[in-house]
């Protein structure tokens, strides 16, 4: 007796290829898979006919699944204050839905996976140990749980300071259930009233020090939310895995991180749509725009030192919109001087690094077939990325 099965794709043919590792677009290619893992890619002759049983993507771009490595699935990008407001203190009842849609929005942009950074109920957390029971959600997303913050300082929205009593070391070691990374807040944020500001760092080295070594304690990486020399600075000296935003973090700063190969998620786009929400005549539109070309000087630094940047939108703030932003901060990425192949880069192997991701992120051979098929070619990748033709998730087309 044989049983007819329709075989799904095995090959895919691409005009244009980027692999997520290295700066360069190859072409004409056949990318193999064998049960959703790339076997390997071949190149074919241009003008040569695609085998029989391999998808014909000719004219089209194909390359990794995105990762959005700063984002807040509490919060969605809307500029509608009611709604904001209603995202920041309701029950989990009410929020299940709301991070289901922005992981939803995520997916249709081509991100397969997120990382949280934080939200003051533990929502995002409470989703992923609820989803964990039933894995339903085809997004991958690292959660922070409640992010750390010192007493009387920035960072209500994400985090909460240790109880009475107790270091920031303490305090994670006994509160760090089932969460994938320690957030910690050693910063203000950027000033709109003052170009250049800078806050007081949060936590001093010694005890940011004793914080990421009780994180390592536990197996944990720390990111940590930091603007401005010093609260980068010691954020750095004390063995950070990542500096989140670092805005106005100076060159030696830059490279430190370039030295000690510390990531760097510069998350631009989140001044960029501040401008845009503003009234542009204001004082606060304009600075919030030299904030942004200032982090593209500091991008286009980072590059040159060698600083391992990872793409990340800070999806939940004002005007940043989950998924949709993933492409204007590429965008930004390329205007601060990275070719497109080294932006995308950023949004797929260096941010599967940072998560942890081993069997995703780029497609090399052996890691899972995880890949965007966007019509034309790389250089017209960021409009692309508007309209993803397909979406495939360990060889399976989601869309
Ligand atoms: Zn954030």
């Amino acid at each position: 007796m044989s049983i007819s099965v329709i075989p799904e794709n095995t090959g895919f043919h691409a005009t244009w290829f980027m692999d997520g590792t290295t700066g360069s677009v190859q072409k004409n290619i056949v990318l193999y898979l064998q049960k959703g893992v790339i076997d390997k890619v071949d190149t074919i002759i241009s003008g040569q006919p695609v085998k029989s049983g391999v998808a014909d993507f000719t004219g089209c771009t194909i390359l990794p699944g995105f990762i959005d490595s700063h984002v807040h699935l509490f919060m969605s990008g809307t500029r509608d204050k009611k709604i904001r407001e209603h995202q920041l203190h309701a029950g989990y009842a009410d929020m299940r839905s709301v991070i289901a849609r922005h992981l939803g929005q995520a997916l249709a942009c081509g991100v397969f996976a997120v990382r949280d950074g934080g939200d003051y109920n533990a929502h995002a957390w409470q989703y992923k140990m609820a989803a964990e029971a039933a894995p339903a959600d085809r997004v991958l997303f690292n959660v922070a749980g409640r992010g750390w913050r010192n007493n009387g300082r920035y960072g209500k929205l994400v985090g909460r300071p240790p109880a009475g009593g107790q270091t920031l070391a303490e305090a994670i070691l006994v509160d760090s259930d089932r969460i994938d990374h320690v957030k910690i807040i050693n910063s203000g944020l950027n000033s709109l009233k003052q170009y250049g500001k800078e806050t007081l760092p949060q936590f001093d080295l010694p005890t940011m020090r004793a914080a990421v070594s009780a994180a390592k304690q536990l197996g944990l990486k720390t990111m940590v939310h930091a603007n401005g020399r010093l609260p980068v600075k010691i954020a750095i000296d004390a063995g950070c895995s990542s500096i989140e935003h670092g805005f106005f973090m100076g060159v030696e700063n830059l490279q430190k991180m370039a030295d000690q190969q510390v990531a760097w998620v510069p998350t631009a786009i989140t001044m960029l749509a501040y401008s845009e929400k503003l009234d542009p005549n204001s004082t606060e539109a304009g600075i919030a725009r030299r904030n942004c070309d200032h982090q593209l000087e500091q991008m286009a630094l980072a590059r040159k030192y060698g600083v391992p940047v990872v793409l990340g939108t800070d999806a939940g703030s004002l005007g940043v919109h989950h998924g949709a932003s993933v492409r204007r901060e590429l965008a930004l990425l390329i205007e601060a001087g990275f070719s497109i192949p080294e932006a995308v880069r950023c949004g797929t192997h260096n941010g599967a690094k940072l998560l942890g991701l081993t069997h995703s992120g780029d497609l090399r051979r052996g890691k899972e077939a995880t890949f965007i098929v966007v019509e034309g070619p790389p250089s017209g990748l960021v409009d692309g990325l508007g309209k993803i033709k397909a979406f495939y998730i360990k060889g399976r087309r989601v869309f």
